[in-house]
C-alpha cells in the first residue's frame, strides 16, 4: 500500500514525493511546492490551466504519515534528549483552575529541530514532528501551572541538545542548548505560538554539578520559535554560561544537570 501511495502521490513534474505544501491547478492536478515556484506564473504542465494557489491539504497531511519519506538529515553532533526523570506533576501545587490549552496562532512556524526550520502552521507541527523528528518529541500528560523535567548532559565541545515538548495543557515547546567550540553553553525555549501566546508562560534552566553544590540559573519568557535565536553567538534572548563557568561546574566529571522549569504566568489567566 505504502508502494501505491507513493506512485499516486509524487509530483507530476519532478517525480519526487512532495514534503510540505502540495499545490493544487483549477482542475485539480497537483504540483510540489518546489515545482509550484516554477509553475504558478505559467499554466498546469497536464491541463494548461492556471493555478490560483489552491492547496490539498488532505494529501499534505497523508505525506506526512507515510513512512517512506525519511528525510530526516543525519547529524550526529545534534544528540536527542531523552527523559531521564519520570514527569510528575508538581503535588503540591492547588490547582484552582483547570487550565484551557492556549488559543490556536494562525501563521506558519519554523519546525526548529535539527535545524529543519520547514515553516508549518501550528496544527501540523506536531504530525511533522511525530514523522521526521520522533526521536526529539517528549509528550507529556501534565496538569498545573509548571512542568519540570531534568536531563543529565555531557558537556562536550561543539554539541547540541534538542527537544520539543508537546505539553497537553500547555502546548508544543522547543528546548534548545549548544555547547560551542569554545566551551560556552547556550540554552533557550521557544514555543510553537505567537509572541503574544508565548510571553504569558515563562521558563527557567538550571545548571548544576552532579552533586548539586553548584548551580547557574536563568529565567526568561518563553519565545516564539518564529525568533529564531542564534545559538552560536552571545544572543540577549538565550541564557549563556561562559567555558569558566561551566569549568567549575564540571569540575569532577564531564556531565552535569539540566534542570528545565516551565510555567504558565498569571497574565495567562486575565481576559484579553
Ligand atoms: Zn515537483
Ligand atoms: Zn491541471
Ligand atoms: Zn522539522
Amino acid at each position: 500500500i505504502y508502494k501505491k501511495l507513493e506512485t499516486i502521490m509524487h509530483c507530476p513534474i519532478c517525480f519526487n514525493m512532495p514534503e510540505a505544501s502540495i499545490f493544487l491547478c483549477k482542475n485539480g492536478h497537483p504540483v510540489c511546492d518546489n515545482c509550484y515556484e516554477q509553475v504558478r506564473q505559467n499554466d498546469c504542465p497536464v491541463c494548461k490551466f492556471p493555478f490560483y494557489g489552491t492547496r490539498n491539504f488532505l494529501a499534505e497531511d497523508i505525506i506526512q504519515i507515510i513512512p517512506f519519506l525519511c528525510s530526516d538529515v543525519q547529524n550526529n553532533s545534534v544528540v536527542p534528549l531523552q527523559s531521564s526523570v519520570e514527569n510528575k506533576t508538581d503535588s503540591t501545587l492547588p490547582i484552582k483552575e483547570k487550565i484551557i490549552p492556549p488559543r490556536y496562532c494562525s501563521g506558519n512556524f519554523p519546525c526548529q529541530l535539527r535545524s529543519c526550520l520547514k515553516e508549518l502552521c501550528a496544527g501540523r507541527m506536531l504530525p511533522h514532528i511525530r514523522y521526521h523528528h520522533s526521536s526529539m518529541l517528549n509528550e507529556v500528560i501534565n496538569s498545573g501551572r509548571k512542568y519540570k523535567e531534568v536531563w543529565q548532559l555531557d558537556y562536550e565541545n561543539d554539541k547540541s541538545y534538542e527537544t520539543a515538548i508537546q505539553i497537553s495543557n500547555m502546548g508544543l515547546f522547543f528546548f534548545l542548548a549548544k555547547i560551542d567550540t569554545r566551551g560556552y553553553l547556550r540554552s533557550v525555549v521557544l514555543m510553537l505560538a505567537s509572541d503574544e501566546v508565548a510571553s504569558d508562560f515563562s521558563y527557567k534552566i538550571k545548571i548544576s554539578d552532579t552533586s548539586g553544590c553548584r548551580t547557574l540559573s536563568y529565567k526568561n519568557k518563553v519565545l516564539s520559535c518564529r525568533e529564531n535565536p542564534v545559538m552560536d553567538q552571545s544572543d540577549d534572548r538565550c541564557f549563556e554560561a561562559c567555558c569558566r563557568d561551566m569549568s567549575k561546574i564540571c569540575v569532577n566529571d564531564n556531565n552535569f544537570n539540566c534542570t528545565l522549569v516551565i510555567e504558565i504566568l498569571d497574565s495567562y489567566f486575565l481576559l484579553p
